[in-house]
């Protein structure tokens, strides 16, 4: 049983590859919060690029319990990453048909 309050996997301190790695179970939310891991990535110990905190910053730390999400572990933001992988591919279904 994982402890929700943290996230224990591969995601928590390495570089997560923009392509979902093998055992990632929703590609849908790897893709989305990758995006965000990219974009809140700063030099440690300087301030984050996108937001201003100190790194890791709040969008770090979302960015990594949605990697982590994708991976098919239940964190506290688990729900957050589903729901909104789940409004995307609702979304490109509707611009398909
Ligand atoms: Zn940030």
């Amino acid at each position: 049983m994982v402890d929700p309050t943290t996230v224990e996997s591969a995601v928590e301190h390495g570089e997560p590859p923009a392509e979902p790695p093998a055992g990632c179970t929703d590609p849908g939310v790897w893709q989305i919060a990758h995006e965000l891991y990219l974009a809140h990535r700063g030099p440690s110990g300087q301030p984050c690029p996108e937001c201003g905190e100190a790194s890791p910053c709040a969008g770090d730390d979302l960015a990594r319990q949605g990697l982590a999400t994708a991976l098919g572990e239940q964190v506290t933001m688990s729900g957050y990453w589903q729901a909104l992988a789940g409004l995307r591919r609702r979304r490109a279904t509707a611009a398909a048909s």
